[in-house]
């Protein structure tokens, strides 16, 4: 037989849960065409055999959680993504997405995060979609729409609820995009652009989603001593609109709600039982978005990226920028605004028991606009997989590896991915577990991780040895599946849970 690709001896971790094994793995085109264990491909030939002996191969990681929306198409190199051995990622979550948008003005907070006004120029999802397979991106895209930009699609006002005629308008909009292959909706309700719509609002665009099969994901509208209510929240409007839920960046966030993930994974397998939900986390204590005068406390340390009007006060702490003026904390925020931080909100153990759930898939929430981001942007993956697994022993390897690729692909529908198996597409990963290393931290958060030794994208080698490669094998994949809101009991979720 004669391959495109082959892979020799690689120690395969399949993506399921599963134990790993020694494997050789063959690709012809975009797919998995063969993965032997037996020695039936010893006398096989590919045009590019790879010695894997010693390496771990992985499904692609897929970030389940990103901003990447216009830098798919802006960046298409998508190195901080890459070189993690990422090959898919999921844009659109908290509630902004760059299409159904058009925008003249300003833009909206949060959707600042995705870019300029300019940045915002796909009226239809059709028009996002053939942007991305245009600028044909090194890694594959899947969209979910936000509410907060259908919101400003046609509200002038964000402070109120939205009416019947503009909830029937972004119904339209929604069930367009979906039709056309968007994954489902996201909410970002603490944002104060959102926080004004009311449950009936969201149940109602989440009823398009349910209808359609899609997903529906929310950045909650509490995560500080309202957690548990925003929960009930999000879980009464996913069951109202039958669609399956995902809890975006669960977090216990504020020093006063420190030690409540028990309290609040205890929910999250509550409602499990009933209705399919999942949630998303970031591998760090530190949470980033655009600086939130609500957020504003001497509680935790906040630290400023970038701000518009004060340029060079950026990369600086909050309460030094405070002191040397010799204002209110909350007098500096409003004066740096807009502007953008990093807030070390959460403790260490409550982010440990939410990253090794069952339930939880790994996403970075990365911002890859901000000029100096938070280092998960640079480092999730690599940081699940050496710190938190091989390192302090958090969760086996074979589970980090589920969290980032079959759970993932799973709950967000994305077929024939996520998995290691003759068949599923060839997006692959291949690193060193012994000198894998996240290297981004807050100080020098711009660094590739080091041990991802090559990165196959849909068949192509995407990176490898440090470098990308001029192969760019991603494009945006639409919907294709009917996801159930039923709960799926897993051999893999009852063995841990
Ligand atoms: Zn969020």
């Amino acid at each position: 037989m004669h391959y495109d690709i082959l892979f020799r001896r690689a120690t395969v971790i399949d993506g399921t849960g599963g134990a790993a094994f020694t494997a050789d793995v063959a690709i012809r085109g975009e797919r998995i065409a063969a993965v032997d264990e037996t020695g039936t491909l010893d006398a096989a030939r590919a045009d590019s055999v790879i010695d894997a002996e010693g390496l771990c191969l992985t499904p692609g990681f897929i970030d389940v959680h990103t901003h990447d929306d216009t830098n798919v198409i802006r960046a298409p190199a998508m190195l901080p993504k890459l070189s993690q051995g990422v090959t898919t990622v999921v844009v659109g979550n908290c509630g902004i997405s760059a299409s159904p948008v058009t925008l003249a003005g300003e833009v909206p907070d949060p959707m600042n995060l995705l870019g300029r006004a300019e940045d915002f120029r796909y009226p239809t999802f059709e028009a996002y979609a053939e942007a991305v397979d245009a600028a044909r991106p090194a890694v594959n895209v899947a969209a979910l729409i936000g509410h907060t930009s259908l919101r400003s699609q046609v509200m002038d006002d964000f402070a109120r609820p939205a009416g019947p005629a503009e909830i029937a308008a972004m119904r339209e909009a929604l069930r367009e995009a979906l039709d056309a292959g968007a994954l489902g909706l996201s909410t970002g309700l603490a944002y104060r652009n959102a926080f004004h719509a009311p449950a009936a609002e969201i149940e109602a665009l989440v009823a398009e989603v349910g209808a359609a099969g899609g997903v529906y994901t929310t950045h909650l509208r509490d995560e500080f001593a309202g957690l548990p209510e925003a929960m009930d929240e999000a879980f009464a409007t996913a069951r109202h609109g039958r669609a399956p839920l995902v809890i975006s960046h669960l977090k216990c966030a504020g020093a006063g709600n420190w030690g409540g993930a028990p309290r609040a994974l205890g929910k999250l397998e509550t409602a499990a039982r009933d209705q399919r939900v999942h949630c998303d986390c970031y591998p760090y204590t530190a949470g980033s978005s655009t600086l939130d005068l609500g957020q504003v406390t001497d509680e935790i340390a906040i630290f400023i990226t970038w701000s518009d009007p004060h340029p060079d006060q950026a990369q600086r702490w909050l309460s030094d920028i405070a002191e040397a003026w010799g204002v209110s904390l909350l007098d500096a925020a409003r004066r740096m605004q807009p502007a953008g931080a990093v807030y070390h909100n959460m403790s260490e153990d409550d982010m440990r028991r939410v990253l090794a759930h069952p339930l939880a898939m790994i996403g970075s929430d990365g911002l890859p606009n901000d000029p100096h981001p938070h280092p998960r942007l640079w480092g999730a993956f690599p940081r699940v997989l050496a710190h938190y697994s091989r390192d302090l022993e958090l969760l086996p390897l074979t589970e980090a590896v589920r969290k980032m690729t079959g759970l993932s692909a799973a709950q967000f529908g994305l077929v024939d991915r996520g998995v290691i198996r003759e068949g599923a597409y060839a997006d692959l990963t291949l690193f060193d577990l012994a000198t894998l290393e996240d290297v981004a931290d807050y100080a020098r958060p711009i660094a590739a991780a080091r041990g991802i030794a090559l990165v196959m994208v849909n068949g192509a080698i995407g990176y490898r040895d440090g470098q990308a490669t001029d192969a760019r094998g991603g494009r945006l994949l639409r919907r294709r599946t009917r996801l159930s809101a039923t709960p799926i009991s897993t051999p893999t979720t009852e063995m841990h849970s």
